[in-house]
């Protein structure tokens, strides 16, 4: 192996083309490279031997927490006995099918079977053509289009990057625009008009939903996607009654419904899913990221009992469903998801997302609301964000030059702890391990004020 210590830097500029990253200033040595070599619970430690809080858990998926000997030694074991084989035309192994078996056992019983993939943007690409798939199966080829939500996140490729309704993910790439398109994004904080209740907003959303299917034509409409709680987008829980008056509307016009679960699946928000948190009933639902909590990377799409009987309904004139990856149910990142998932159960986590995660929104909103420049503090489970505002009485963004949301995480890296801000607004998001203690939390919250000081 090369030695690293006085090049790494060097190296990384020249050689590694980095996701989501300004190439030029990269490239210039004019942004940070930072360099991860260990993990502990929720801290993380530098090539320097800094130690911060990951309040973050990576980009949201660490959720058991970093250093799991369970889950190494059980990917170590798969690797050794045996590394791969693929799952094509009925082939399986015993990690695969025993993990097959415990996401369905955990998802809500409407639920029915799940196709592997490799991440959270390809398990949305299969969506898309497992629905498209079953209304061509069911004689209803002109039913395509698929209604996302401004804010939405589904991921980067080129379908589902035109999913993803933030711009960020859309300037510069000429992605496809049909069959995609974006409805209201369930946004309370940022209504425009004021007057109005979460449950009246909520039915301002469910209507411009319903307006759009007719404007479509809803024999032209067949699916509609959303996270059950928006995260890159913002990190912002729905507004009361939210997902009952989208799913009536969806139900009258026979729209499928797909819950985007890759951030809140497997505990984020205090259940095992957002789904049951929100009373959603959907016909698929994507997972990721908790899967494995990203000791290996695997994705999956869940299919519901009555869309798995229309797909089946169909196959033998349209015959084999033609999609797969080399690597859908990779062995070792399934016995990865075996034993997180066991782990997770073992130890509890979700009841600890809900009394930690609690006891850490609590403290920041008190910490934070009153701040003249906080619009708002929100969250559910062990899932905040703070919403800076240039004036509070009248939610004024700031001038997006200021980046306010940049600098104060900028500032709180400083003081050891890690948080995200988000794309859009300027928004400071946490989402950190599961294993998170009450003691963790208060220093997580302790400096964040101290970051916003420093800014603000
Ligand atoms: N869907 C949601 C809700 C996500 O948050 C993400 C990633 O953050 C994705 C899909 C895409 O997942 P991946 O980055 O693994 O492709």
């Amino acid at each position: 192996m090369l030695d690293l210590s006085n090049e790494r830097t060097a190296y990384d500029r020249d050689h590694f083309f980095h996701p989501s990253t300004h190439m030029g200033t990269h490239a210039r040595g004019e942004s940070p490279t930072r360099v991860i070599t260990g993990g502990e619970g929720v801290r993380i430690t530098d090539s320097d031997g800094n130690t911060h809080v990951d309040a973050f858990a990576g980009l949201y998926c660490v959720n058991a927490g970093y250093g799991r000997t369970e889950i190494a030694e059980a990917i170590g074991k798969q690797a050794h006995d045996l590394a791969y084989y693929h799952s094509y035309v009925g082939h399986g192994t015993d990690a695969s099918i025993e993990l097959a078996k415990m996401i369905v056992d955990r998802a809500p019983d409407t639920m029915s079977r799940v196709y592997f993939g490799l991440s959270g943007s390809d398990a949305n690409e299969t969506n898309i053509k497992l629905i498209w798939f079953y209304n061509n199966a069911r004689g209803r080829p002109e039913k395509k289009k698929i209604i996302s939500r401004w804010r939405g996140y589904h991921g980067s490729g080129v379908m589902t990057g035109s999913l993803t309704g933030l711009h960020l993910f859309h300037n510069a790439f000429d992605l496809p625009r049909a069959p995609i398109l974006h409805t209201l994004a369930p946004y309370y904080f940022r209504r425009e008009d004021r007057s109005m209740s979460e449950e009246q907003f909520s039915q301002h959303c469910a209507d411009a939903l319903e307006a759009m299917i007719l404007e479509e034509g809803p024999e032209t409409v067949a699916a509609f996607i959303g996270e059950p709680l928006l995260g890159t987008g913002g990190i912002v829980p729905p507004p009361a009654g939210y997902w009952p008056k989208i799913q009536a509307v969806l139900d009258k016009y026979d729209i499928l419904l797909v819950a985007d679960e890759v951030v809140t699946g497997f505990g984020r928000t205090g259940s095992m899913f957002g789904s049951e948190h929100y009373g959603i009933k959907p016909d698929l639902i994507t997972i990721a990221k908790g899967l494995t909590s990203a000791y290996a990377p695997l994705s999956g799409s869940i299919v519901s009992k009555r869309m798995w009987e229309g797909l089946v309904e169909g196959v033998d004139e349209l015959g084999a469903f033609g999609h797969g990856w080399t690597y859908s149910a990779h062995p070792i990142c399934a016995a990865a998801g075996v034993a997180n998932l066991k782990l997770i159960d073992d130890l509890d986590l979700i009841a600890n997302v809900r009394e930690v995660g609690a006891h850490f929104r609590r403290a920041l909103h008190d910490a934070l609301a009153g701040h003249a420049h906080v619009g708002e503090v929100r969250g559910e489970g062990m899932i905040a964000a703070v919403e800076f505002v240039e004036d509070k009485d009248d939610r004024k963004f700031f001038e997006p030059g200021k980046k306010i949301g940049p600098q104060i995480a900028a500032a709180l890296f400083e003081r050891g702890v890690i948080g995200r801000a988000m794309p859009e607004g300027d928004i400071l998001g946490f989402a950190p391990p599961f294993c998170l203690t009450k003691d963790d939390a208060d220093l997580i919250v302790a400096r964040t004020r101290e970051a916003v000081a420093h800014v603000l």
